[in-house]
């Protein structure tokens, strides 16, 4: 795996619930939900390329950015926008605002956050056909790191 940094400034500990493997709408859930109030910054947790930009019916605006060797997809989703300017094949630094926190898709509308998950590519390297693997490790790493 590779190291990433948080998708949010100042993200804390607190913040991290490990909820991947929580059933939700029938589904495993397979992502970690970080609540934060709409419209806070959601920065790119590694330096990569902006695969898909995709409205999904339960992601809402979602982002699915591949790291640099195509190994690893990492997936935002209920996105209140994007950031102005953002384009399929743009490359980013971790650390780059790439959108904004929201509720779109089959988010509550009461409760904004980022449901941020990551796949591990096959070697035909789909943005669609990753195998899940749980992000909670990589993010409580993230955060530690970013003190
Ligand atoms: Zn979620």
């Amino acid at each position: 795996m590779l190291e990433m940094t948080p998708p949010i400034s100042g993200l804390s500990l607190a913040n991290l619930r490990d909820t991947y493997e929580e059933i939700h709408n029938g589904h495993r859930h397979e992502a970690i939900d970080i609540i934060e109030p709409r419209g806070t910054p959601v920065r790119a947790v590694v330096r990569g390329t902006i695969r898909k930009l995709f409205l999904s019916k339960p992601g809402g605006n979602t982002i699915y950015e591949f790291d640099e060797k195509g190994e690893y997809c990492y997936y935002y989703a209920h996105l209140d926008r994007y950031t102005e300017g953002l384009h399929e094949g743009m490359p980013v630094q971790s650390g780059d605002v790439i959108g904004f926190v929201g509720s779109t898709g089959n988010a509550d509308e009461g409760t904004p956050h980022l449901h941020f998950a990551i796949f591990e590519l096959g070697p035909e390297k789909v943005w669609s056909r990753g195998t899940a693997i749980n992000p909670y490790p990589g993010l409580v790493d993230a955060v530690k790191r970013s003190r």
